[in-house]
């Protein structure tokens, strides 16, 4: 229904959903992406309402599975931040990282992350101060910037998703031990819910 009218651009672009965001326990969240070897209508799609949905959830990156999609695609979106980061050559955000890889990480940060998909949990995590990403973008062109700071934590935050790999996976141990309690509590919840028709199966059933 969505792609009836793509000529009239205002129909197109306000048919941008916001997608459920998957929480800590959904096994979607350890799966590894896909490779995107087409890109088409339905991942332009997808693309559009994830950087919705992260906008929605006041985030700064959001990767395919947060939305239920084990694929390697992921949108990331830090131009607002007071924290610094930087972006050589500097493309316009948000970005939209198709198939991502990261190179030539070099340098250390270590900064609170969080999570999406992992509310109201937060630790201090240890990344590289530097990366070079490289990637596709919608067009299937290929796109390589260098970042720093926050840009540089939230790339690697985002391709270790599309890898099955959560932020509580690279916190120390005593971090770890000390939030068991709370992620065994939103696991529980999230497996709790599974298996009831939810808005996010009905608004990716064409995918
Ligand atoms: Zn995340």
């Amino acid at each position: 229904m969505r792609f009836l009218l793509p000529y009239r651009a205002e129909l197109f672009y306000s048919a941008r959903v916001i997608l459920e965001i998957t929480k800590y326990g959904h096994p979607v969240l350890r799966e590894k992406g896909k490779r995107i070897d087409r890109i088409t209508p339905e991942i332009r799609q997808l693309a559009a309402d994830m950087i919705e949905t992260m906008y929605a959830a006041s985030g700064v990156g959001l990767a395919a599975q947060q939305i239920g999609q084990p694929l390697q695609l992921t949108v990331i979106d830090v131009s607002q931040s007071e924290q610094p980061w930087g972006m050589t050559p500097s493309l316009p955000q948000p970005v939209i990282l198709v198939n991502p890889q990261l190179l030539h990480p070099a340098g250390e940060q270590v900064g609170q992350e969080g999570c999406l998909s992992i509310p109201e949990v937060a630790a201090d995590i240890r990344r590289a101060e530097k990366i070079t990403v490289r990637a596709q973008d919608l067009d299937g062109n290929n796109i390589t910037f260098e970042c720093t700071g926050l840009l540089a934590r939230a790339a690697q935050h985002e391709v270790d998703h599309l890898n099955g790999i959560l932020f509580v996976d690279r916190m120390d141990a005593a971090t770890r031990v000390s939030l068991a309690g709370q992620l065994k509590r939103l696991q529980k919840e999230t497996l709790a819910t599974l298996g009831k028709p939810s808005r996010l199966r009905r608004a990716l059933a064409k995918l």
